[in-house]
């Protein structure tokens, strides 16, 4: 059985000051009857800058939500400028890092094979990588929804360890920020297959264990649909992980 995860990744948005304000009122909002924790797990990837910040405040308040970065250096240390180590995000008790997010690899030029390194950096430091993979408008017409991100994902686990901890990230480029999500089938298809290849990579006792998350134009009104689908374990969350009642409503959806 996988515990859901819903996920929310902020992207460039908030500062330090701005994040203590909505993780408050997201655990105020939450902290009715109507939400177990432990049922679904909760995980914010702020910007670097906030992850101190975000990290005091859930473990003083002893808020039950996983911290993640939303991108870490291949590097372990050194001269490399404006990089960022795994070893200092498991210092922050960040258990996440997104890796291969399509915005990375669009505009900072993100091979596969610097992603196979990030997960392999993640993985030295005991960091669950979230992998994205999803296909553009142009890959969809072209090579229809799964051939892109199969790829992607094969190369992401080219020599991780079977039985390692990953989660996947199914995010077609053309729904995100788009307003117009997948539908839940061919979230579902894509997702399927996608387990798949994490049964063929890593094992398929890890496989069934492993979170599959779509992302891409997730809202409170579309998610029960897609957590409906047996092998969508949860959800990547952009723009609406910013407003707090709207990501507890997203977390709270009902099967
Ligand atoms: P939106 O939810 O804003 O479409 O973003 C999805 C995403 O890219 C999450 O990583």
């Amino acid at each position: 059985r996988r515990t859901p995860m819903i996920a929310g990744n902020w992207k460039m948005n908030l500062d330090h000051l701005q994040a203590v304000a909505l993780v408050q009122k997201l655990h105020w909002a939450l902290k009715d009857a109507r939400h177990e924790p432990g049922s679904v797990e909760v995980a914010l990837f702020p910007p670097f800058t906030d992850l101190r910040t975000v990290q005091t405040l859930l473990d003083a308040d002893k808020i039950p939500f996983a911290l993640g970065a939303q991108d870490l250096s291949a590097h372990e240390s050194g001269a490399y400028t404006g990089e960022v180590s795994g070893a200092f995000l498991a210092r922050l008790d960040c258990r996440y890092v997104i890796i291969g997010h399509s915005e990375r690899r669009a505009y900072h030029d993100e091979t596969d094979e610097v992603v196979a390194a990030k997960v392999q950096a993640a993985l030295r430091h005991s960091l669950v990588p979230v992998i994205c993979v999803g296909e553009t408008a142009e890959d969809l017409q072209t090579h229809g929804a799964s051939a892109v991100p199969v790829g992607q994902l094969q190369a992401a686990l080219a020599g991780v360890a079977s039985g390692a901890e990953v989660v996947v990230a199914y995010e077609p480029v053309w729904a995100i920020g788009s307003g117009q999500a997948a539908t839940p089938d061919q979230a579902q298809e894509v997702c399927a297959t996608l387990r798949d290849v994490v049964a063929a990579a890593i094992g398929a006792d890890a496989a069934a264990r492993t979170r599959v998350l779509y992302g891409g134009s997730v809202k409170s009104g579309n998610i029960a649909a897609f957590m409906r689908e047996p092998d969508v374990d949860g959800a990547l969350v952009g723009g609406a992980s910013l407003v707090a009642d709207e990501f507890a409503a997203i977390i709270r959806y009902q099967k």
